[in-house]
Formats: structure tokens, C-alpha cells, sequence
């Protein structure tokens, strides 16, 4: 189930992580469940414990041995309630674990001290040990060397305690003994196994969270690339315009809805005058501003649902859906006027820029875009053999042959 990555990572006799961060980490998210769990099995521990006096009345009866024993148990019921509620609170387990260490002490010494008072129930006592030492190990959450202590030290009280106090034999103190390293022994290897095992799952959801978080980030970074991607093929990098081919796409989508309609659909090509005399006099880069700057006029002068792409070099080409092509004229008309009032070249401000476009209308539903662009282009053909700046409309007549 594990990786022996992980198996190397734990510490083959406490079960936990050689890193001392890991361990923390480890430690701080297992926190909550550790307070809750070591509140619930403390408060049963405390109130069995405190049960107990009833056996004590029935064992020695009324007298001062009663009394102390009552004081005893009273004494650990208490602090250990009083310890399960501050746990329960602050009981942080990363770095508060002596806390946790307490009450298995003054449980161990609760017990320890029963012998001296209640020498004679022996037998009955050393089955309570077994199962305080099996709750030690098993039901109140701790960290493997804080129970093996405290076990160890209500092990070795309790033989010292019934051969000083209960006067039992060698043999029997022999029995007890080897019982005792028997529980230990189970118990101890029984969380040295569960121990490895938590913190084993934790390692696994640990790098299945990292793995997650990379994943996460992959596909973020590709989803960048990927609207990068698409920018660059959709987008002229100069002007920010659709693209060529990006255009036609979008065209082509708004034509067909024009033809299914039934509404009119006109088309702009615009085309820079003299623009290879701009560069020649003054260079690419305001041959560059001109071609942003004639971009940027057209987005602010035409509607939202205009679609405007750059067509090639200093050619721009618009689709106006739901346009008849006379009012596109008037619409060309006043896109060529905010043109002229342009004032780009940084040498020569008052240089008048011009542009003539050419104009066509989807006049039948079997129209198409490439031949709606050869029409537009040959309006704009006429427009620059006329002497540019200008507006020229296809003849509708045209159209139809
Ligand atoms: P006409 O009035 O007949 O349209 O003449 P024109 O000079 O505008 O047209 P022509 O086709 O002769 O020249 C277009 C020039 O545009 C040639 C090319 O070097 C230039 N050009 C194409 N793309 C760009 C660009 O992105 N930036 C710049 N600065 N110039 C470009
Ligand atoms: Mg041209
Ligand atoms: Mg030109």
C-alpha cells in the first residue's frame, strides 16, 4: 500500500517521521481529532476510575483506608476531568505534548497507590492493570514514548507496590512480571503499527495534495498558453484588430445569420492612400502609427457589432451586419472625414492622411464572402484609379452577375 519511500521516513521504533517538520505538520493536522478523542476517553478513564469506590466499600468496608482511597480517587477524577477540559481547549499536540503525558501519570499513580490500601484484592487489581495499560497504548490518543513511559512507570509501581505492600511470593511476583512485559509488549507494538500506519496515509495524502497542486498549476499555465495562443492567432499584433483569418470566420458567421434572416449585410474594404510614401518620408515606425492610429478610428467610429479585421499590409476590411449598402456609404463617408482629421505624423502634424474605400452588399442569399470581398475590392480598385479618397459603392447591378 505504502511506497518504501514513505517506509523510510518513519523511525523503525517510535513510528514517526525523522523530519522534524514533517513530524509537526503531522502533528498540527492530526490536532483536532487528537484534543477531541483524548477529551472523550479521559472523561471515561476519570469517571471508571472514580466507579471504582464502590468496589472499595465492598472489598474493605468503612475506615480510614476507605477514606484515603476515596481521597485518591477523588483527587485523580478531578484533575483528570480538569486535564481532559484544558486539552480539549489548548491541548496543542505539536508542541504542548507534555500535557497530554499528565494524566496517564496521575492515573498510573492512582492505580499504583490502590495496593498499599486495598492490598488484599490483588487478583482483581492486576486484570484493572492490564486494561489500563491496553487503554494506554490504544484509546487516549499520545505519542509512542510518552505512553511507553508512563506504562513502564505504572508497571514497575504496581510490582514494587504488590511486593512491598500485598506481600506476594517470588512466583507470583514472577507472573505478575512477565504478564506486565506481556501487555507492554502488545501494546507497544500494537501503536508502533498504528502510529507508522497514520502518519503513512499522511504522507500519501501529502504528495497526492502536492501532485494535485502541480496539476492545478499545469493546467492554469496551459490555459495561458492557450489564450495566448489564441490571442496570436486572432489578433493583429500591431493594431489589436481581429486577424485576417479570424475575420473571415466571424464574417462568414455574421452573413450566413444575414442570409438566414433575410437582413441586409454590407462589407467595407479601406485601404490607405500613398501609404508606402509615409514610410518612404518618414519611416516604418510612423508608417506604423498611422496604420494604429486608422484602427483605432475605425473601432471608435463603427458600431459594436461591426466586425473589423486588418486585411494585409495597410488594408483594413469591416462587415457591417444588418447595413443596407447605401447607408454604409454614409457610414464610409464619415469614417474617411475622422481620418482626415488624424493628426499622426509626428514631423509633419498637419499632414492629412486619406483613404479610400470600396463597398459591397450581399444582394442575393447565394452571395458568399470571398465573392463579397472581390466586389468590395473591386469598388476600392475603381476608387484608387479615380483618384483615391474616396467612397465608391459597388453597382448593385453587379452584384447579381
Ligand atoms: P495606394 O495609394 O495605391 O494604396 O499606394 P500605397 O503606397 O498605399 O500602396 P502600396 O501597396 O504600394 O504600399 C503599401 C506599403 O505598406 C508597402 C509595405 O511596405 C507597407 N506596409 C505593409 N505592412 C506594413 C506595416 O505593418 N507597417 C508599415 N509601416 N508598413 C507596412
Ligand atoms: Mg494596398
Ligand atoms: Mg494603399
Amino acid at each position: 500500500m505504502s511506497s518504501p519511500i514513505i517506509k523510510h521516513q518513519l523511525h523503525w521504533l517510535t513510528g514517526q517521521f525523522h523530519e522534524p517538520d514533517k513530524e509537526a505538520m503531522y502533528r498540527r493536522e492530526s490536532e483536532p481529532r487528537v484534543r477531541a478523542e483524548s477529551c472523550l476517553t479521559l472523561s471515561v478513564a476519570a469517571l471508571i476510575f472514580g466507579m471504582f469506590a464502590i468496589s472499595d466499600y465492598y472489598y474493605i468496608g468503612p475506615g480510614t483506608a476507605l477514606y484515603l482511597l476515596l481521597v485518591v480517587r477523588a483527587l485523580v477524577v478531578v484533575s483528570c476531568l480538569t486535564l481532559a477540559f484544558v486539552i480539549r481547549r489548548r491541548g496543542g499536540y505539536a508542541r504542548r505534548i507534555w500535557l497530554h503525558a499528565l494524566p496517564l501519570w496521575i492515573l498510573a499513580t492512582g492505580i499504583i497507590l490502590i495496593i498499599p490500601l486495598r492490598p488484599e484484592s490483588l487478583s482483581t487489581q492486576v486484570t484493572s492493570l492490564v486494561v489500563a495499560i491496553m487503554a494506554f497504548y490504544l484509546l487516549i490518543p499520545n505519542l509512542l514514548p510518552i505512553v511507553a513511559t508512563a506504562s513502564l512507570y505504572l508497571s514497575v509501581g504496581f510490582l514494587v507496590a504488590a511486593v512491598m505492600a500485598a506481600d506476594i511470593s517470588a512466583v507470583v511476583a514472577l507472573r505478575l512480571l512477565l504478564l506486565l512485559v506481556m501487555a507492554n509488549a502488545v501494546g507497544f507494538f500494537a501503536l508502533l503499527r498504528l502510529e507508522k500506519l497514520q502518519r503513512k496515509q499522511f504522507a500519501l495524502l501529502q504528495e497526492e495534495r502536492v501532485q494535485n497542486h502541480q496539476l492545478v498549476e499545469e493546467i492554469a499555465h496551459r490555459k495561458s498558453l492557450e489564450k495566448q495562443l489564441r490571442m496570436v492567432a486572432e489578433r493583429d499584433a500591431l493594431t489589436g484588430l481581429d486577424s485576417r483569418l479570424y475575420f473571415m470566420q466571424r464574417a462568414q458567421e455574421l452573413l450566413a445569420q444575414s442570409q438566414r434572416e433575410n437582413t441586409p449585410f454590407s462589407l467595407f474594404m479601406i485601404d490607405v492612400d500613398h501609404f508606402k510614401a509615409i514610410n518612404d518620408t518618414w519611416g516604418h515606425s510612423q508608417g506604423d502609427r498611422v496604420l494604429t492610429a486608422i484602427a483605432g478610428t475605425c473601432m471608435k467610429s463603427l458600431r459594436p457589432q461591426d466586425v473589423i479585421g486588418r486585411f494585409g499590409g495597410e488594408e483594413f476590411i469591416v462587415a457591417l451586419p444588418n447595413t443596407q449598402p447605401e447607408d454604409a456609404q454614409g457610414v464610409a463617408e464619415r469614417l474617411k472625414q475622422q481620418v482626415a482629421e488624424l493628426s499622426v505624423i509626428e514631423a509633419m502634424p498637419e499632414h492629412r492622411l486619406t483613404v479610400t474605400i470600396g463597398i459591397a452588399g450581399a444582394a442575393t442569399a447565394e452571395t458568399d464572402l470571398p465573392a463579397l470581398i472581390k466586389q468590395a475590392d473591386r469598388a476600392l480598385y475603381a476608387g484608387k484609379h479615380d483618384g483615391r479618397n474616396r467612397v465608391v459603392m459597388q453597382n448593385p447591378t453587379m452584384l447579381k452577375t
